[in-house]
């Protein structure tokens, strides 16, 4: 298979989740669709990929990236136990970019949020510990 059919496939598995994959989790996906795929391809298409615009990679806990197939500017949460990330319905405050922008004299193009706490199945389940990153 081509170089660039791989890129396709890596970015359909991030695109067709909710869930803003690792890199393990896309190879582990991959492999399915392309037997023989390493991991290594499967990293340097996620970097690729996160170049040139086409996916968002996040840094999290122990410099493990999170990749996310909604380039649209938006919100997230993140589980300070076991990690998950989830997408934030939330209006994006163009006002806060202003607002900085005003009272610093900085350039800016757009800002990142994140909310941290416990997500519903880890509020359900076990006690009340977090990790702090
Ligand atoms: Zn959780
Ligand atoms: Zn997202």
């Amino acid at each position: 298979m081509r170089y660039s059919s791989r890129r396709e496939a890596i970015l359909r598995i991030v695109q067709g989740t909710q869930c803003h994959p690792t890199a393990d989790w896309v190879y582990s996906e991959a492999r399915k669709q392309l037997p023989g795929i390493s991991l290594g391809t499967v990293y340097r298409n996620l970097k690729l990929l996160s170049e040139s615009g086409q996916l968002h990679a996040y840094e999290g806990a122990g410099g493990v990236s999170r990749f996310d197939g909604c380039v649209t500017e938006h919100y997230h949460f993140r589980c300070q136990r076991c990690g998950v990330m989830v997408d934030v319905q939330e209006p994006v405050d163009r006002e806060l970019d202003r607002r900085v922008a005003e009272r610093t004299g900085l350039r800016v193009n757009y800002h990142v949020l994140e909310f941290r706490g416990l997500c519903v199945y880890c509020q359900q389940n076990g006690t009340e510990s977090v990790t702090h990153e």
